[in-house]
Formats: structure tokens, sequence, C-alpha cells
């Protein structure tokens, strides 16, 4: 048989391992292969010149014919994804649709190749509802150990006083059990905020004058640790702002930029508009991150951290978590761009959604 001879592609495509039919621009079978009359339980002499949206389910009909009449009139291809009920399961196959184009150029039907996923979709299923178990056994492990710790220094705490009768041991005591409390609280509510728990309690506030405030202050806050704050901050007129959310944001990612930078550097914080969004930019010039941290950094209770700050319970990986909650409750976005050595910069997009643009600043670009 010759290489380019008409049977010897019919031959190929009759033998393709996955399923390979054709249609013409009415959608009506011109070819129908093996694999094809194995999936479908239908001969290619049954099936040729039938509408193909026969042997799909009632519910799926209208989107292959759509991407198949797309393919037909505008050449595009297209990649769906269509179920087909088995004997004991759902059968889940992609389906990729093609073009068939004449000597003219012109559009003349389409072709349809599809393969089972089931499995591979299954797998993949299994490894992420693994990974999601994994991921939840670590944070009830990280629960577990930080509340034993804290409930433990309780315990010592009440015993230590128990056999005392001096009222300034007592009053010492219950100073250490009050901090404890405190300690446990903030993991709470970082908890809490990961799990975007709705809060109630609203501030409206400007971000304009909101943020020169949380920089005045963290300017006071850098300045014994050698860190520069440089600000480009354009107005982006916004209404007031829901802010009961944001402080903890802009605190907790400039806290990590100043851990980030032990012997001082520089912080810059922009603040622009872009389209119906405040970009808000804070770049440190600090020790950056590798890639497993840049992966990881939003997993609850992943720090890096360690020493002083981890034992008062304040840096133990719950501040991203917690940023990564109140930033999709605002229906926002963060991303962090960084190289170990390079310093790191955080991307925040806040939605001004209601906030009328004035004038100069609409263009957002720059
Ligand atoms: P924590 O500050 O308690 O360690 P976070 O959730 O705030 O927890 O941050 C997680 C980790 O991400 C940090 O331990 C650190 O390794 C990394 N990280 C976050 N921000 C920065 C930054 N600006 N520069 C370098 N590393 C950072
Ligand atoms: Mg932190």
């Amino acid at each position: 048989m010759e290489a380019t001879s008409d049977r010897y592609f019919e031959s190929a495509c009759r033998n393709l391992a996955f399923v390979f039919i054709t249609v013409d621009d009415q959608l009506n079978v011109q070819f129908w292969n093996e694999a094809a009359s194995r999936q479908f339980d239908r001969t290619a002499e049954q099936m040729r010149g039938r509408p193909i949206l026969e042997i799909l389910p009632d519910d799926q009909r209208a989107t292959v014919q759509e991407s198949l009449s797309r393919a037909i009139t505008t050449g595009e291809t297209a990649d769906i994804e269509i179920k087909l009920p088995g004997v004991d399961h759902t059968v889940a196959l992609v389906m990729i649709v093609s073009p068939i184009v004449d000597e003219q150029g012109r559009t003349i039907g389409a072709s349809l190749g599809m393969r089972d996923i089931t499995e591979r979709k299954r797998l993949s299923q299994e490894v992420a509802r693994t990974r999601r178990m994994a991921a939840l056994g670590r944070v009830a492990g990280n629960v577990a150990h930080h509340f034993n710790n804290i409930f433990g220094g309780i315990s010592m705490k009440i015993d230590s006083v128990l056999g005392s009768n001096s009222p300034l041991e007592m009053r010492r005591v219950l100073r250490g059990l009050a901090e404890s409390i405190g300690q446990a609280t903030r993991i709470t509510n970082q908890l809490a905020a990961f799990a975007e728990s709705e809060n109630t309690t609203y501030a409206m506030v400007e971000l304009n004058p909101l943020l020169t405030k949380f920089i005045e202050e963290l300017r006071r806050r850098a300045k014994p640790l050698r860190i520069e704050i440089v600000t480009n901050i354009d107005d982006v007129a916004s209404q007031p702002f829901e802010t009961t959310r944001l402080m903890p944001v802009l605190e907790s990612i400039s806290q990590n930029a100043i851990d980030a930078m032990p012997s001082g550097g520089t912080l810059t914080i922009d603040m622009k508009r872009q389209g119906d969004d405040a970009a808000i930019a804070i770049r440190d010039t600090g020790v950056g991150m590798s890639k497993e941290t840049l992966e990881r950094l939003f997993e609850p209770f992943f720090t890096t951290k360690s020493g002083e700050d981890v034992g008062s319970g304040k840096k133990i990986g719950l501040g991203l978590a917690a940023v990564h909650g109140l930033i999709s409750e605002m229906g926002g976005k963060i991303e962090i761009q960084s190289k170990e050595g390079m310093g790191t910069t955080v991307h925040l997009l806040l939605p001004l959604k209601g906030t009328p643009v004035s004038g100069s600043d609409m263009s957002g670009a720059k």
C-alpha cells in the first residue's frame, strides 16, 4: 500500500487507538472508526449519514453542536469534555473538534477525536483528595500542638499559684494567664480569617487617608530598624472603603517585609488605580524566598521563622494564610513575586466597585 494513498490513510484512521469521527457541514457522520464502534456500540454502516448528535446524551447535545458549528463556520478548534452514562459509572471523554478544509480552503465539515479520560480524572481526583487530607492533617496537628503548649503553660501557672498566698504572685500569674489567652485568641482569629468567616463589624474609611496613616505609623517603627520607607501613592478616589479586613492585611505583609530585612533595607509602597481596582504593591529589599517557600506561603502554619516570636505565638505561619482569606473576602487578589536574595514584591488588587473614577486617574496605564 502506497504511503500517500487514500487507502493507507483510511486504514490509519480506522485503526486509531482513539475515537475518530468526521461529519459534514450538516453534522452528519461521514467517517466512523473502529474505536468509535467500540465506544458507542454502533458500527460505521449504522452511523454513516446519521446525525452525530444522536450518540450524545440530551444534556450535552447543545454544547457539542455549538463547537461543531463553530469549527465549521469559523475554523476554530475546540476542546470539550463530555460525559456518557456507562455500565457501572460515568465515562468521561475529552473531545477535540477541528475543521476539515477542502482544496479551495472552504470548511466542509469537522473531525472529532475523543479519548477516554475517566481513569486519569479519577486518579487526579484521588491525588487532590490525598493532598487535601494531608494539608488538613498538618493544620490539625499544628492547632493541637500550639493549643497544647498554651494549655500546658496555663496549667503550670495555675499550679504555681495554688501553693502561694502572695497577692503579688497571684497578680503576676493572672497577667501570664491573660497573655496565654491572648495567644490562643490570636490563633483562632487568624484561622477564622483564613476560613473566610465573615467579619461583621465594618469600619468605613477612604483608602488614601487610611494608607497614609498606616505608612506614617510604619515609618516610625521602621526607622530604628534602619528600614527606609519609600512611597508612590496616587489618589485612587475611593468611596469609603471597608477597612476592618484591610488593616490586618497591610500589617501582616509589612511585618513580613520588615522580618525579611534584619539588617535594614528599603520598603516601597505603591498605589495606583487600575481599572475598577486599587493596585497596591509592597516591595522589600530583603532576603527573598526559595521556590518551596513561595509555593507554600499561604499554607496555615507554614513558617521559616523561629525564635522568640514563635515562642510567643506571634510568628507561627498564620499571617499570610489570614491575608489570603481576608483578600478573597474583599473580592480582591494577591500575588507574590520573590527570588532568593532578591527581595519580595506583594501585589494586591482591591476592587473599588461603586467608586466613581475621577477624571485623569482613569487611564491606569503607566
Ligand atoms: P510568619 O510570618 O508567621 O512566618 P506568614 O504566613 O506571614 O508567616 O509568612 C510565611 C512565610 O513566608 C514566612 O515564614 C517567610 O518564610 C515567607 N515570607 C513572607 N513574606 C516574606 C517576605 N517579604 N520576604 C521573605 N520571605 C517572606
Ligand atoms: Mg508573617
